[in-house]
């Protein structure tokens, strides 16, 4: 028996016991996800080891065979998963297992509490697995000793309520960590053995060291991304897809790639079904596991994947990259970031055969990851490519859902068209009415909607596709697209306005921009306006309204730049107006429809910051033509 000195106690962090006490008082159906990640520290811990022997560190007991082995012990309900992996410090055990060092680890908490159900792939997904052990035990030992010369092995006590003892053992112990679980009254199928058994299987199956319960080895060990594709069943592909991500669904797709010249490699990638859902709390939790020759020499490697790929998963495995390799120097090995390249347009061009043989399957995809996708407008690299992958939604579909590519609108473009045109917005119902949109109706334009603010530098880095260049709705010529045809008859066919009235309305406009002052650059005619009265233009075009209320928002000083206003001759309500103004130009009549076509505009554009005068001016013009209407129809 190892002799115990300097017992200290120590108190949980709070943000530990915040999250002890959800889990040890509450009861979970997937209890037994604590086993999976007690055996996934074993792996992770043999890992480190096996990497250090490769780098030829000095390491003692170094003799010592890389295996978890499991017991259990029926009578006192006490099992033991102990592993001959790396081991921890004095040091190291307080770091490691009394503190969180995560970010982000109160939301978790709290989220952790809110959520009902299963939490079992949330715990593995965000790192915290060693306190799960306190869903199960009433008291945990850990007995670990490091690979360091001249570190005492150490022993760990707690019962997960508050706090925990640490103490330092004599040296009869041999080299790794024993975890020594109490359990709870109520987890006593953790001691038998078919139990076990099969929590091993479901859990733990593809760790790449041998795992012994009561001496008898439980699960495969195999590499299955080293193997022939066609040897592999689709339920081994979910079933590794499992292991490796926690993830209840299987994949949305396997890419599995043997590549042999220039560079060997084997990469078995998957696209999940879902986006990470715990993507704010977690944004740095993604990248592919690296191995060399099977050897696993770093867990989620970010370098294998641009991020706006970083939701495959997967493995790589290389036989021409070195076993000592660091992963410090891993960026600069050329070997290594020709793997990362030849990765990144292997998936892109797997992306790009599913668009074209599974418009549904890939539709989908893009309504679950386009958002993250979408910013690989930076890659230079791969930007043919990436021209093809992207969507958007436009005037031409049915829904919001519905997608459109650049050559599919290519495809349609209408004879004499010579652009590609955009309009940016909040939504598909606002910009359907939007006028801007008006001219493009009538002739049968299909326009492209931006509903993000990503898709804006989306569009900004594409500029052209073909020979076609992409505009705004707000920038285009407007005498070229007059000479296109109209495709809808135009609807009331109005009078063109009388050489006198024509002047009347000149100076109406003038009068308008008296009454807007310095709200507005001008006030001009449009030749744009079908159906609407008035509209706002941008002067600076480069940057769309869309794009200045994010500026604004970020920057307090910016100044939404000042806008042209169009107003349509041949809507009635300007039509009336001229009338009225003919009449007495200083009617005030004038300034309240002035007033409230400008705050309507900046309403549809969402720049209207204060809506009080508006619903005023709305009520008053509603009072009036009620008197109207009960007049005409005789209601007094
Ligand atoms: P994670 O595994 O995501 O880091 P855990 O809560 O599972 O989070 O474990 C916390 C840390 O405790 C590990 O990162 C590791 O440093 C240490 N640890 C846990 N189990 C072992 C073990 N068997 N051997 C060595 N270190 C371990
Ligand atoms: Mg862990």
């Amino acid at each position: 028996m190892s002799e115990v000195k300097n017992v200290k106690k120590y108190e949980f962090k709070a943000e530990v016991k915040k999250l002890l006490d959800i889990l040890v008082h509450s009861l979970y159906t997937s209890r037994e996800i604590f086993l999976r990640e007690l055996i996934s520290n074993a792996s992770d811990a043999l890992d480190k080891l096996r990497f250090e022997q490769n780098r030829g560190t000095e390491i003692i007991d170094n003799e010592l065979p890389l295996e978890i082995k499991i017991t259990f012990d029926e009578k006192n309900k006490i099992l033991t998963i102990s592993d001959t992996g790396i081991g921890m410090s004095h040091v190291e055990v307080i770091t490691n297992i009394g503190t969180i060092a995560k970010s982000g680890t109160e939301e978790f908490a709290k989220m952790l509490s809110e959520v009902k159900g299963d939490i079992g792939n949330i715990i593995g997904k965000f790192g915290v697995g060693f306190y799960s052990v306190f869903m199960v035990a009433k008291e945990v030992v850990i007995k670990t000793k490091s690979y360091k010369k001249d570190e005492p092995a150490v022993e760990w006590k707690s019962d997960g309520l508050g706090d925990y003892e640490i103490s330092e053992l004599d040296e009869n112990i041999k080299r790794g960590t024993t975890i020594i679980v109490h359990l709870k009254d109520d987890a006593e199928e953790f001691v038998q053995k078919w139990k076990l058994e099969s929590v091993i299987k479901k859990h733990s199956n593809f760790i790449s060291f041998p795992i012994y319960l009561d001496k008898e080895k439980i699960n495969t060990v195999t590499a299955i991304w080293r193997e022939p594709k066609s040897s592999i069943k689709k339920e081994q592909y979910d079933e590794f897809y499992k292991f490796l991500t926690y993830d209840n669904d299987p994949p949305m797709d396997v890419i599995h790639k043997s590549v042999d010249a220039p560079i060997q490699f084997n990469a078995l990638l998957f696209i999940p079904k879902k986006s990470n859902e715990l993507f704010f709390y977690d944004r740095e939790n993604y990248g592919l596991d690296l191995y060399v020759r099977r050897v696993l020499i770093q867990h989620k490697n970010k370098d294998l994947l641009p991020e706006y790929l970083s939701f495959v998963k997967g493995v790589v495995d290389s036989e021409d990259l070195p076993l000592n390799i660091s992963r410090e120097t891993l960026q600069e090995n050329v070997i290594f970031t020709k793997i990362a390249s030849s990765v990144t347009s292997n998936i892109l061009s797997y992306l790009i055969d599913k668009s074209k043989n599974d418009k549904v399957g890939y539709n989908e995809f893009w309504n679950e990851h386009g958002k993250i996708f979408k910013l690989g407008y930076m890659d230079f690299t791969n930007h043919e490519k990436y021209v093809e992958l992207v969507r958007f939604n436009s005037s031409n579909c049915n829904d919001e859902k519905e997608l459109v590519s650049f050559a599919e609108y290519v495809e349609r473009m209408k004879e004499g068209q010579k652009e590609i045109y955009y309009i940016v917005g909040n939504n598909r119902s606002a910009l359907l009415v939007d006028p801007h949109l008006e001219i493009f109706k009538n002739k049968g334009l299909e326009v492209l909607f931006l509903y993000d603010p990503v898709d804006e530098f989306v569009i900004q880095a594409i500029r052209k596709y073909k020979d076609y260049e992409i505009k705004s709705v707000q920038n285009v010529d407007l005498k070229k697209l007059n000479e296109l045809k109209d495709v809808e008859e135009k609807k009331q066919d109005v009078e063109p306005l009388s050489v006198d009235d024509q002047k009347h309305f000149y100076s109406l406009l003038s009068k308008m921009k008296n009454i807007l002052g310095d709200k507005v650059e001008d006030v001009v005619e449009s030749k744009r306006l079908i159906d609407s009265a008035s509209c706002l233009i941008s002067k600076d075009e480069t940057v769309s309204s869309q794009m200045k209320k994010i500026l604004k928002m970020t920057k307090q000083d910016f100044m939404i730049d000042k806008k042209i206003m169009e107003v349509n001759p041949n809507h009635k309500l300007i039509r009336n107006l001229v009338k009225v103004f003919k009449k007495n130009s200083y009617d005030d009549f004038i300034t309240l429809v002035t007033e409230q076509l400008y705050d309507s505009a900046l309403l549809q554009e969402g720049n209207l910051e204060d809506p009080h005068k508006l619903i005023e001016r709305l009520n008053k013009s509603l009072e009036q033509s009620s008197e109207w209407y009960t007049k005409i129809n005789n209601l007094e």
